[in-house]
Formats: structure tokens, C-alpha cells, sequence
């Protein structure tokens, strides 16, 4: 279960201000020079093209064990069944989104503009989506287990999206993203990269912070009104049963 962008907040990987804001210069003002050397934006067309075409590669790189993970666009029918293609505010659109361990959804539209932020917004958003799919897979060395499969109420889901945000800000600023720019498009990493991942390492651990507060604000209702709650939190599809139990399962597909 998963977005990089929470119902809750304003954290999530988008790129919206490369639309309203120069930002020609990482550091210090524009200058006619910065002006020039600002790279050429593209259109949106051209991003989500790129975006597409460059996501295969970049989940392998990120996780050899990703290869029978599909990648779907934000147009497959398939996702409408679980999180509204259209939110309330264009700004509140989910990055990305993964419920199973072979599928992830990809909104390719959001895509940045700037070709220079390209690599950096693919690695964070796969890798994200990738840690959602590891934990899915279950872990036999945690105490107690944590057997295969999703999180079994929204309540925990909110919980598992709280420390996904968490983690993918420490991997960020880990510095294998770092790595893994040098390895596969250029050495040194540029400023302008560099900046990137440090600015969506910031709106994780943002994402993390929201999650975590609306998980206190969850934790003060009376227990039996807590798992509504979080399932209104997700923010998720209409077509979802309101049956919360019936809900889980079809989120997660299951029979
Ligand atoms: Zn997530």
C-alpha cells in the first residue's frame, strides 16, 4: 500500500515547482549567464516519455530482485480500483503506487521537466515503492516473524507508509543514490542532482512527520474507531467497499 505523496500532507515527490519557479541556479542569484545555462525544460509529453522509458532500468539498478515486478502507467484501469486517478488537488497526486509484490503503478505525468532532475525523481520514487515490495515479501528474522503480505489493517498500513517514508529519506541521504547516479550517468554527480535528492530525502522525512502526527491523532480515538479513521486518512477510492474488511481485500486483491 503505498504512494510517495500522503492524503495527509504536503510531502510527496513532485516536481510542480520546476512549472512556477526558475530555480535556475541552485545557489545565488540569476544571472543572464545561469539564465543561459539552465537546461531546457520538457514538455510534459517528453518527460513522462523519458520517465517510461528510463523506469525498467532504474528498478533493476535499484533492486536485482525487482525483475518479475511489472510497471504499470497511471492510465491502466487497474488503478482505479484502488486510489482515485483525479484528487481533490492537482498537488495531491500520488507519485507512484504498489498493494502487490509484482506490480507498481507509476504516474508517469509527474514526471520532472527538468532532464537534469530525470534520474534522481525515478530513483527515489522506485526505491520507495521498492521497500514497500521487500516488506512485503515478510521477514522470518524479525521478532516475532512478520509473515508475507501486506499490512492487515489500514491502521498498520498507516504505520508501514509512515516508516517507507522514513526509510527511503535515510537511503537517500545514505548516499547510494549518490552512488548509483555515478555509476550509471555521470561522474561527479552535478550540483543540480545532488540538490534533488536532498530535496526529496526533506519531503520524505515531511511525509514522515504528517504520517506519524495522524498516527497520534488516530491513536487517541476510542480503538474501535480507529481503523475507519485510518481508511479515510489513505484517502482512497470511492469504489472501495466501505465494508473495511471487505475494503482490505479488495485493495489488496485478494479473494
Ligand atoms: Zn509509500
Amino acid at each position: 500500500m503505498s504512494g510517495n505523496r500522503g492524503p495527509l500532507d504536503e510531502d510527496g515527490i513532485t516536481d510542480t515547482e520546476v512549472l512556477t519557479d526558475t530555480r535556475v541556479a541552485d545557489a545565488g542569484p540569476v544571472t543572464s549567464t545561469a539564465r543561459k545555462s539552465a537546461p531546457k525544460l520538457l514538455t510534459l509529453q517528453q518527460a513522462s516519455a523519458t520517465a517510461r522509458s528510463l523506469a525498467r532500468n532504474w528498478l533493476q539498478r535499484i533492486d536485482s530482485t525487482m525483475k518479475n515486478v511489472e510497471l504499470l502507467g497511471w492510465e491502466s484501469p487497474e488503478l482505479s480500483t484502488f486510489v482515485s486517478k483525479k484528487p481533490a488537488k492537482p498537488d495531491d497526486a500520488y507519485s507512484a503506487w504498489t498493494n502487490s509484490p509484482v506490480l507498481i503503478f507509476i504516474n508517469y505525468e509527474l514526471a520532472p521537466r527538468r532532464p537534469d532532475h530525470m534520474d534522481v525523481w525515478l530513483i527515489a520514487v522506485l526505491r520507495h515503492e521498492a521497500f514497500h515490495i521487500e516488506w512485503f515479501k515478510g521477514d522470518p528474522t524479525e521478532t516475532p516473524p512478520r509473515p508475507k503480505g501486506h499490512p492487515q489493517t489500514f491502521l498498520l498500513g498507516l504505520e508501514h507508509e509512515k516508516n517507507t517514508y522514513q526509510r527511503t529519506a535515510r537511503w537517500l541521504e545514505g548516499g547510494d543514490a549518490t552512488k548509483l547516479f555515478e555509476t550509471h550517468v555521470q561522474k561527479p554527480i552535478p550540483v543540480a542532482a545532488r540538490n534533488e535528492i536532498k530535496r526529496i530525502a526533506a519531503q520524505q522525512r515531511a511525509g514522515c512527520r504528517g504520517l506519524e502526527a495522524a498516527l497520534k491523532q488516530v491513536m487517541t480515538l476510542p480503538s474501535a474507531a480507529r481503523e475507519d479513521a485510518a481508511f479515510a486518512m489513505f484517502g482512497f477510492s470511492s469504489a472501495l467497499s466501505q465494508d473495511l474488511k471487505t475494503a482490505m481485500k479488495q485493495l489488496y486483491n485478494e479473494p
